[in-house]
């Protein structure tokens, strides 16, 4: 896999300032491809000044030539589509044809649609005797997982670059070469130069350094919630914006109303899509105990359906992680009715798409955030009972309800402490705020609420 040996910063492709470098892996069959340089605060220096130097020319064009320079970064992401799902499906393990549709399609949606808004936002309005502009923050650092390596960079630079914002970007340590990649599609889109940069390395050296530097001035992380915490902290201690979108526990909730086996095989495939590895998968099926023996059944039919084709985990450290979350599962009470905690295949950090039936809403698997293929299920008394179940996390960031009609399912999401639900299996919206209430994060991404974090509002009286 081809893999460049510097940074992007300031238009170019320069040498790192040290010699440390990140070897990337497969983790479909643990082989090296590539490594990349490890950055060190000096890089993040380098580049938080070259996104300084470029703000204020960037912040003072008009919006529409931002809108113009989206939409051709849009098209490069379009033109070279089926190498970014390549590039993903190497460093992270995801199927081909996930890595198209999801991984590729959706960072192309959210692009164009930045593209758009940029166009059509007012960043002036009137109120009353006032004239409030809507001004770009400044420069972003933008702190981003490996878990959807691409829409996740995309969801942080594209609002912050429609706003104005200059950004340096940090991506995840297990896929830099997507992160790579994009920078090539900003060259290539005519981005001018500084506006975006790129510095990869690892989280707690170059992750740290740009939320630690005095010159960043809006800190946007996803990842874990122990690190958004950190980074939530460093940036209170600054006054410095923050957005953090961490972990979920997301709760299925299936109403005795609805048509359980499509409410079973969808929410299996919602976990297991991308081996598990979504923060806002639905990780606890909650089912009335009438349907209880039925529905688990039906979803220990659904996993094993999918031992084929799912794909690995991202590293040897998350599987362990997600093994162990099986033992202890079984330990504390819960009972294995597909997958278990052992290796399906001699190469490759694969798990096996598990179901833990019998699980109380006090068990460890029931309220950490276990980010592998293994789903939950929970019996509730009645709709109350539910209701507690699916709030009684620490998180909140995402949710299903399915119910015989519409009506019944939204006056239980109305009820529900979380960022998003989705209603008898509706289709992600890519234009819609995504994410968290609780310790699920802090702000929200996508779409018109995702352009405004970037923004920020000065008042003229006349
Ligand atoms: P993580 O450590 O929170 O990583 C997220 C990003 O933060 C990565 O770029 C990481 O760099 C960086 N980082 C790590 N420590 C940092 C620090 N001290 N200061 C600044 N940046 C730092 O998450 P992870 O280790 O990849 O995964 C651990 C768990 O987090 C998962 O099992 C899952 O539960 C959760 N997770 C949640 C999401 C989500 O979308 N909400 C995504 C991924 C993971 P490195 O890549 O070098 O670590
Ligand atoms: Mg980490």
């Amino acid at each position: 896999m081809k893999a460049h040996d510097g940074m992007y910063i300031g238009g170019a492709w320069r040498p790192a300032a040290g010699p440390d470098v990140i070897e990337v892996v497969n983790p479909a069959d643990e082989q090296v491809i590539a490594t990349v340089p490890a950055g060190t605060a000096e890089d993040v220096d380098t580049a938080v000044r070259a996104a300084r130097a470029a703000f204020p020319a960037w912040a003072a064009i008009p919006p529409a030539e931002r809108a113009a320079r989206l939409a051709a970064l849009r098209d490069v992401l379009v033109a070279r589509k089926e190498e970014i799902a390549e590039t993903v499906t190497v460093e992270l393990g995801s199927p081909l044809a996930f890595s198209q549709t999801v991984h590729a399609g959706v960072p192309i949606a959210v692009a164009g649609s930045y593209a758009d808004l940029a166009a059509t936002y007012a960043f002036e309005e009137r109120v009353g005797n006032s004239t409030v502009l809507h001004e770009p923050v400044g420069v972003v650092g933008a702190i981003t997982p490996w878990n959807y390596p691409l829409h996740q960079i995309v969801a942080k630079v594209a609002p912050a670059l429609a706003a104005g914002c200059t950004v340096v970007l940090k991506p995840a340590e297990d896929t830099p070469l997507t992160a790579q990649l994009f920078a090539e599609a900003v060259h290539e889109a005519g981005i001018p130069d500084g506006v975006f940069n790129l510095v990869t390395g690892l989280g707690p050296v170059a992750g740290q350094a740009l939320a630690e530097h005095p010159d960043v001035d809006l800190v946007s992380f996803t990842g874990s919630t122990a690190v958004g915490k950190r980074i939530g902290a460093v940036a209170g201690a600054a006054v410095k914006r923050v957005a953090l979108e961490l972990g979920g526990k997301s709760a299925n909730v299936i109403l005795p109303s609805a048509d359980l086996a499509k409410a079973v095989n969808v929410g299996v495939a919602n976990v297991m899509s991308n081996s598990g590895q979504t923060c806002s998968a639905w990780t606890r099926m909650l089912v009335h105990r009438d349907q209880y023996d039925e529905a688990v059944q039906l979803a220990a039919a659904a996993a094993a359906k999918y031992g084929e084709r799912i794909g690995p985990v991202v590293n040897a450290r998350q599987r362990a992680r997600v093994c162990g979350y099986i033992e202890k599962g079984v330990a504390e009470g819960a009972r294995l009715v597909a997958g278990g905690p052992g290796s399906p295949r001699e190469q490759g950090y694969f798990v096996s798409p598990t179901v833990l039936a019998d699980v109380t809403p006090d068990m460890t698997v029931a309220q950490e955030e276990i980010f592998g293929p293994v789903l939950c299920v929970l019996p509730y008394e009645d709709e109350e009972d539910a209701l507690r179940i699916a709030n009684g996390t620490v998180y909140g960031l995402a949710g299903a309800v399915w119910a015989g009609d519409e009506a019944e399912a939204v006056a239980f999401a109305r009820r529900m402490d979380t960022g998003q639900v989705d209603i008898n299996g509706g289709r992600f919206n890519p234009l819609a705020p995504f994410g968290g209430y609780k310790q699920s994060g802090v702000g929200r991404e996508l779409g018109t609420h995702g352009l405004t974090e970037y923004l920020q509002t000065k008042s003229l009286q006349f």
